[in-house]
């Protein structure tokens, strides 16, 4: 077995690399060096149209014709070779050997003296992944898991600690005594508040604890949107927050799936079964949060779609900032725009429809508050939420605020999973439509011309159910309106 590579970051500020090839593999090294600083010099009969601009703009030098070894001048510290011609790359590698000039022939371990590495970049904080050459594809995977997990305020973590760094060795002289340090301002609330983009008070809490003094708890809260089940809508932010979760307060509507790509060891508290008991429910989760944020773990609030729409997100922002405890927000994807999307309902349309509502249907109290003339007005798309059991009361209140008896529905039932269903119709059909085809919680109501389109444009699951029978040459045991009013 081959001795394993020496892992290198090398400085080639101002210093001359030469790249052989001028096409888009070649391009995309030569961007990388730049990034870095360095001067490329690139040697290739042609040049690629991004690489012209470069030549042209001065940012790099363009040495046309094919391959020589003079090309290996005095100045040149590195070769990259990626052209896709094998006797090319093959002279480049042994020219470059003779010169003691470490090389790298793009796809080609065997002749490569080092390797470009998968990199994940945070400001100043970069971590490089290699397979050895071996199998670029698992560092490429592996690529991807770090960028979920490290998001961008790692950057700005590892620029603070540069920064301080002086200061930081001189207050901790001992490196056993720096090492504690760290391992404790990073448990602490300084990684939290840049997360948060709050960098005075990071400043602060570094300050803090130089002087010596004890970090507060770094217990904190997540209000997290899980989108509507499908685990693809779920947000890179949110994916992070539960892989790094203590403890998932999640509600019913979040789905197996999700939960699933959460941290194995967390801790996964469902809250809110019923619909009955609503406050104590919420106490309880608010009882809840306090109790392990305070026990300095990391909770992630999770709640299906977006907390702030129809979430009650606020009132735990609110009960969190009454009681001190830090949080952050991660926005869900809310059941409007998923079971829109999985529906083929566009919610706004230059022909239909230039506004948008989104109406909670949750009890009889809210839907009495609601400006039904105005829910009525023409050119709008009208969404519903939790509006299952009040259907014939929304219709009754729509029709008497004079929206038009023909205005299209469409009932998405369990959207953007795999058991969806979508039921269309006109609005005076509603509350028989969903009796007939035993439409359930949890179902969006969209109500607009849009809502018709569905019929046309949909694509996921199956076609939609129509609200009434295939009329005369359906079958006389088909129920018809009036058998399910
Ligand atoms: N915060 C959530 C909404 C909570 S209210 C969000 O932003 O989506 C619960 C209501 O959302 C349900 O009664 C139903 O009307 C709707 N809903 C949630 N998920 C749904 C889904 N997958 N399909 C259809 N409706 C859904």
């Amino acid at each position: 077995m081959n001795a394993p590579l020496f892992p290198l970051f090398a400085d080639l500020n101002g210093r001359a690399v030469l790249v052989v090839g001028g096409g888009a593999v070649a391009a995309r090294k030569v961007e990388a060096l730049l990034h870095a600083g360095a001067r490329p010099r690139v040697g290739a009969p042609e040049l690629a149209p991004s690489l012209r601009a470069l030549a042209d703009a001065g940012r790099i030098e363009w040495l046309p014709g094919r391959f020589t070894p003079d090309w290996l001048a005095e100045d040149i510290w590195l070769v990259v070779a990626a052209t896709d011609d094998v006797a090319v790359n093959q002279a480049t590698a042994s020219a470059s050997g003779e010169r003691r000039l470490f090389v790298n022939v793009v796809d080609d371990a065997q002749l490569s003296r080092f390797h470009l590495p998968a990199v994940v970049e945070r400001g100043p904080l970069q971590i490089a992944i290699s397979s050895g050459g071996g199998a670029p594809m698992v560092a490429r995977h592996v690529r991807r898991r770090i960028e979920e997990l490290f998001d961008d305020s790692w950057g700005r973590l590892t620029e603070l600690l540069g920064r301080k760094r002086a200061h930081i060795r001189a207050r901790f002289p001992d490196t056993a005594a720096r090492r504690r340090f760290f391992d404790r301002l990073l448990e602490g609330p300084l990684p939290g508040l840049l997360r948060r983009g709050q960098r005075a008070a990071a400043e602060d809490a570094l300050r803090h604890a130089l002087a010596g003094e004890a970090p507060a708890a770094a217990g904190s809260v997540m209000l997290v949107g899980a989108g509507s089940g499908d685990p693809g809508l779920l947000t890179l932010g949110a994916l992070r927050a539960l892989n790094q979760a203590d403890v998932i307060l999640h509600d019913r509507l979040v789905s197996a799936e999700v939960l699933q790509l959460a941290r194995r060891d967390a801790e996964r508290i469902e809250v809110g079964k019923s619909a009955r008991g609503h406050s104590t429910r919420q106490e309880h989760i608010h009882a809840l949060m306090l109790e392990h944020a305070r026990a300095g773990r990391r909770v992630v609030r999770l709640k299906g779609g977006d907390a702030f729409v129809f979430g009650r997100g606020g009132e735990e922002l609110q009960f969190l900032r009454a009681h001190g405890i830090p949080y952050e927000v991660v926005p869900g994807i809310t059941a409007a725009l998923a079971c829109a999307a999985h529906a083929g309902i566009p919610l706004t349309h230059r022909d239909h429809a230039q506004q948008l509502r989104l109406v909670t249907a949750h009890c009889r109290d809210s839907l009495d508050t609601l400006d039904w003339p105005a829910l009525a007005a023409p050119r709008q798309t009208l969404v519903f939420y939790m509006g299952v059991a009040a259907l014939a009361h929304i219709r009754t209140q729509l029709l008497d605020a004079g929206l038009p008896a023909a205005t299209p529905f469409a009932l998405v039932e369990n959207g953007s999973r795999a058991e969806q269903r979508v039921v269309t119709g006109q609005l005076r059909q509603l509350a028989e439509a969903a009796e007939r085809h035993r439409v359930q919680s949890p179902a969006l109501l969209v109500v607009g011309d849009v809502a018709a389109l569905a019929d046309e444009l949909h694509w996921f699951g199956d076609a939609p159910l129509h609200a009434a029978a295939p009329s005369l040459s359906a079958p006389t045991t088909t129920p018809t309106l009036a058998d399910a009013a």
